[in-house]
């Protein structure tokens, strides 16, 4: 593609870790990051595999989180910032390579989580949606925009406690006209989006989905 090779101009591949050139992720950098502990996404705290504690479970809630890296790092947050800068491509074949899970789902979708307008990076492209397409295509399963985003949501980090982050993004996503209930009725969903944090927007996107059906909703990030 024209733009690819544009940014290839632009921005030579230089690891995003160290600096070095010829890759976006030097072998050294890549084996410098430990693949994160797993937690349960309805309180934070470890689980194995990242499923969802039984005491943790809801009607709505999420079933489970796949993770690969720790935000705290600081590699890995240059990777989150690769990504957004529209090297997720290259970069996610390289994370991915080396990173396995097993959630025991057979997913039927991958569904990217719906970017607000404050986190539209200057290509103009959901880096979630890149993401979907790349573990899709590693899984073998589609991703599907079945989510939109239908309110403006106040900045998420402005938001100080738990309670009022869940609070602000509370109906903010829809399932989208063009899908029936019959699509997404018992399915499995793998939701992807580049970082989890509060994991506010991930839990709300699951309630939506579940509202309308579905049967179990996991989450995949790059960082929790
Ligand atoms: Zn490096
Ligand atoms: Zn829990």
């Amino acid at each position: 593609m024209i733009w690819e090779a544009i940014i290839d101009f632009i921005f030579p591949k230089t690891c995003v870790g160290c600096g070095s050139w010829g890759s976006f992720l030097c072998r050294e950098c890549e084996d410098r990051l430990d693949f994160v502990e797993q937690i349960c996404p309805m309180c934070g705290e470890e689980s194995p595999m990242g499923w969802t504690h039984p005491k943790c479970k809801t009607r709505w809630g999420m079933d489970g989180l796949i993770a690969i890296y720790e935000y705290r790092e600081p590699i890995a947050r240059a990777v989150v910032d690769g990504v957004k800068y529209g090297f997720s491509r290259e970069l996610m074949g390289i994370v991915m390579n080396n990173f396995t899970f097993e959630t025991g789902c057979n997913f039927d979708y991958l569904v990217p989580v719906p970017l607000h307008f404050y986190r539209e990076n200057w290509r103009g492209f959901n880096q979630a949606e890149d993401l979907a397409k790349i573990v899709g295509e590693k899984l073998s399963v589609s991703s599907v925009k079945i989510l939109k985003r239908v309110r403006n949501t106040k900045q998420q980090a402005l938001m100080k406690t738990r309670e009022e982050r869940q609070k602000n993004i509370e109906n903010a996503f829809i399932v989208d006209r063009r899908f029936q209930m019959s699509d997404i009725r018992g399915k499995m969903i793998l939701l992807v989006d580049d970082v989890f944090t509060s994991g506010a927007d991930m839990r709300e996107c699951t309630k939506t989905l579940k509202k309308s059906g579905a049967g179990v909703v996991w989450g995949l990030a790059l960082t929790h």
